[in-house]
């Protein structure tokens, strides 16, 4: 069988999906998370599905057990997630799986970011373990940018503190078919860098209001002042420093791939950012 883990999330969503798309039988599959709402979509696609902590490492040794090959998506529980990782390590190991993939960040192995670092801790576990194993770096998702279309268009402003770095973002559904190619091939990179045809955030501005047909421009922030306009927003003062903290990673060219290993996945360019701005941007029926 084939695992997913955080297949109740946005993106472990679009990769069960792919899978079946891909023609996987959907009694091979088997579907990971906690949230039984979205359980219960996904079982009604067919897919096993098992409610799992990864706090609780038997029941992840009883959903993994007899796994062929298991995608970890790495979670969302920042601080918290090394450990977590690590049950999901072990368990693979112990189910003796032929492969396992796991979501990863664009370079990983130097990035400079905060988040980068639980990804690369998990990275090295996951090579401690000598699994076989690939690791899908991907990049920001668009939809960090496109989730925000309101928000710019009502201040007419892109905030960050990025300067004139490039993020090379592609959309969850571009990384989740990616995903589900590479859980398909024979023999799998050891690494992927993902993500798709890079862009600044002024950029992402000028193209925003473009589509909104508005003028939206890019206003670049001190990291700290960022931080206090996203406090402002209503995020917690430690997750705002770790974005605007990601923010001066991007700068850095943290956040930067060549789109390349996304388009082999793919066998097809990713989706463009203008092309994902027009997508959020038109109603829905
Ligand atoms: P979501 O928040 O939509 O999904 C997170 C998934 O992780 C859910 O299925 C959730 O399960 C699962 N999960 C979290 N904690 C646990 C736990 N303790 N035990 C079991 N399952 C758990 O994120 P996305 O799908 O959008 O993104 C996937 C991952 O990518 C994120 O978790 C994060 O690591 C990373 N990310 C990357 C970004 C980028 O721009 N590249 C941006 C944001 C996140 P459930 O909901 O059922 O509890």
């Amino acid at each position: 069988s084939l695992v997913v883990t955080g297949a109740t999330g946005h993106l472990g969503r679009l990769v069960v999906a792919a899978l079946l798309e891909r023609g996987v039988p959907a009694a091979e599959v088997v579907a990971l998370g906690r949230d039984e709402a979205r359980l219960a979509e996904l079982d009604a696609l067919g897919v096993t599905t098992r409610r799992v902590d990864y706090a609780d490492a038997d029941a992840l040794s009883d959903a993994l057990a007899g796994a062929d090959r298991v995608l970890l998506i790495s979670g969302s529980e920042v601080g918290q997630r090394l450990a977590q990782h690590e049950n999901v390590i072990a368990a693979a190991r112990a189910a003796g799986v032929g492969l396992l993939a796991y979501t990863s960040i664009a370079n990983a192995d130097t990035s400079t970011m905060i988040l980068a670092a639980e990804h690369r801790a998990t990275e090295e576990a996951v090579v401690a373990s000598g699994l076989p194993h690939t690791f899908l770096r991907n990049s920001w998702y668009t939809e960090n940018y496109t989730g925000q279309l309101a928000t710019y268009a009502e201040h007419g402003t892109v905030l960050g503190a990025a300067g004139d770095g490039r993020v090379s973002a592609a959309t969850r559904a571009d990384y989740a078919e990616a995903a589900a190619a590479a859980l398909l091939l024979d023999q799998p990179r050891r690494v992927y860098e993902l993500g798709g045809a890079a862009f600044s955030l002024k950029e992402l501005a000028t193209t925003v209001g473009d589509v909104l047909g508005k003028d939206v421009t890019y206003t670049d922030l001190p990291a700290d002042e960022l931080t206090r306009v996203l406090v402002g927003a209503g995020l917690p003062e430690g997750y705002a420093a770790v974005l605007a903290d990601a923010d001066l990673g991007l700068g850095r060219g943290d956040l930067h791939v060549e789109p390349t290993d996304l388009e082999a996945l793919l066998g097809r360019p990713a989706t463009s950012l203008a092309d994902a701005v027009r997508a959020a941007a038109a109603p829905r029926g």
